[in-house]
């Protein structure tokens, strides 16, 4: 008897540790200014992610890296701004990039097509312009959809939603929080929300 009420216990401890290493892992969110930076957003980026991550880190802004030049059209290629910041974070750092530059990336037919932001889906790391921002103050809202990719989420179909799809668009300002099932997706993966 004394044997089998052993083994249970050792059944439900080992239970316990499994839900223990299931527990999800702490993502260190850096944000990273690339080039000038507005204050405010770079502000705006800070406090936005603190509310939703308890492991934010503003890093020293640094110049654009030369590599991601695209001459052709003067702008940054956004592509590889995302590879080369992924490569310098450990396994649970995502590296959030900001600027006021212009960025892009290959889309569909297009070899270099403006956008608002990219990030891997999932991933390590993005990138967001103020640059085709039409209301400055939605600037946060970019940083969020582009962390949502990081963190595994597609776009939404619900208008309102943070990750709806620009599609080469501005739809910031139609935009007011994540809608119920992405809250729910970022929540499991421990977003404060
Ligand atoms: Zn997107
Ligand atoms: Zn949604």
């Amino acid at each position: 008897m004394v044997i089998r009420l052993l083994a249970i216990f050792l059944i439900l401890s080992s239970c316990h540790n499994n839900v223990d290493s299931r527990k999800i892992p702490d993502i260190h969110i850096k944000i990273l200014p690339l080039g000038k930076v507005k204050e405010s957003y770079i502000k705006e980026a800070y406090d936005n992610i603190q509310k939703i991550s308890a492991h934010a880190e503003l890093l020293p802004g640094i110049e654009i890296p030369a590599m991601a030049f695209y001459a052709p059209r003067n702008r940054y290629r956004a592509d590889s701004l995302i590879r080369w910041m992924s490569r310098q974070g450990k396994a649970n750092e995502i590296y959030v990039g900001i600027t006021m530059q212009d960025i892009s990336t290959t889309k569909g037919e297009y070899a270099d097509y403006g956008v608002m932001g990219l990030g891997y889906c999932p991933g390590k790391a993005c990138v967001v312009s103020s640059y085709r921002l039409k209301d400055k103050q939605h600037f946060y809202k970019l940083v969020i959809h582009e962390l949502g990719h990081n963190m595994g989420l597609q776009h939404c179909p619900v208008s309102t939603c943070y990750m709806r799809d620009a599609k080469g668009g501005d739809p910031t300002g139609e935009e007011k929080a994540f809608c119920e099932k992405c809250t729910a997706y970022l929540q499991k993966k421990g977003w404060k929300l």
